[in-house]
């Protein structure tokens, strides 16, 4: 086995021992081939000493996520961003340790919502370097759809100067274009493509789904994520059944976190 190979396996064993559910690896190589953002985001073009981007994702339970907006999938996004953040800081220490320059980029690197009201992007994106490592496709609603969660995943990324091989890109597409996600979004924030279009993505008006999350920020009950909540892709929601709340255990816990004065 090449070093890079070993030192990737040594790498996605301690990504799974800290927490990590899914790993890939992409190297910079391929936003340039399949160009989905300007260059500026690439992130080669930020750290032009960056050869390989590793991605690790953590789950978000159904039975929580179903219950959005709430303080119950509030406090659950929280954690998943602490355990994300802490796992890519020790990934890329212990790169530096093994002499590879590295660092992450942090999972939501917007600072406040106010400012994606303004902005609705960030300077680089998770979900198409999920994409690029292999992890699962882009679907309709623009969240990278995997086989094991759906879109119920959350992501960081360690970029590094080291070589790694990478992981073959999913060729299958997930999203299978139900529309579950548009119907159900509060702020009717997408377009679904055309009938035969050759991509599943919808047009979507970002500024709309950020002035919803600045309100929900103010009731203690953000993000929304309703149409991550309602894919039926992921073998997650085979395990917890298609609606894992009842319509009533939904509403008594959005009841809560709401401030009222
Ligand atoms: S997060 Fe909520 S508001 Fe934003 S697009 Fe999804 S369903 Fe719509
Ligand atoms: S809810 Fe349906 S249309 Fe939307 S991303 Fe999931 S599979 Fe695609």
């Amino acid at each position: 086995m090449s070093e890079a190979s070993e030192l990737k396996k040594k790498l996605k064993r301690r990504a799974k021992a800290l927490g990590a559910n899914l790993f890939g690896v992409a190297n910079v190589e391929r936003w340039e081939e399949e160009p989905l953002q300007p260059a500026e985001y690439f992130p080669q073009s930020i750290w032009p000493w960056s050869r390989s981007v590793i991605v690790m994702g953590v789950q978000i339970f159904p039975s929580m996520i179903e219950t959005t907006p709430s303080v119950v999938y509030s406090e659950l996004y929280n954690t998943t961003n602490r355990l994300l953040d802490e796992m890519a800081y020790r990934l890329s220490n212990f790169l530096n340790q093994e002499g590879h320059r590295a660092h992450f980029f942090p999972r939501d690197c917007y600072g406040d919502i106010s400012t994606l009201v303004k902005k609705p992007e960030a300077a680089f994106s998770q979900v198409l370097a999920g994409r690029y490592a292999g992890l699962g496709t882009i679907g309709m609603n623009h969240t990278l759809l995997t086989r094991e969660y759906g879109p119920r995943v959350r992501l960081v990324s360690v970029i590094t100067d080291a070589a790694l091989p990478p992981d073959p890109m999913m060729k299958e597409e997930l999203c299978i274009r139900c529309g579950a996600c548009v119907r159900r979004c509060p702020m009717q924030a997408f377009t679904p493509p055309e009938d035969g279009s050759p991509s599943p993505i919808a047009k979507m008006d970002k500024h709309k789904c950020a002035v919803y999350h600045a309100k929900l920020k103010g009731e203690f009950r953000y993000p929304c994520g309703l149409c991550t909540a309602v894919c039926p892709v992921g073998n997650d929601k085979k395990l917890y059944g298609g609606s894992s709340v009842s319509k009533e255990g939904i509403a008594h816990c959005q009841d809560f976190g709401v401030n009222t004065q």
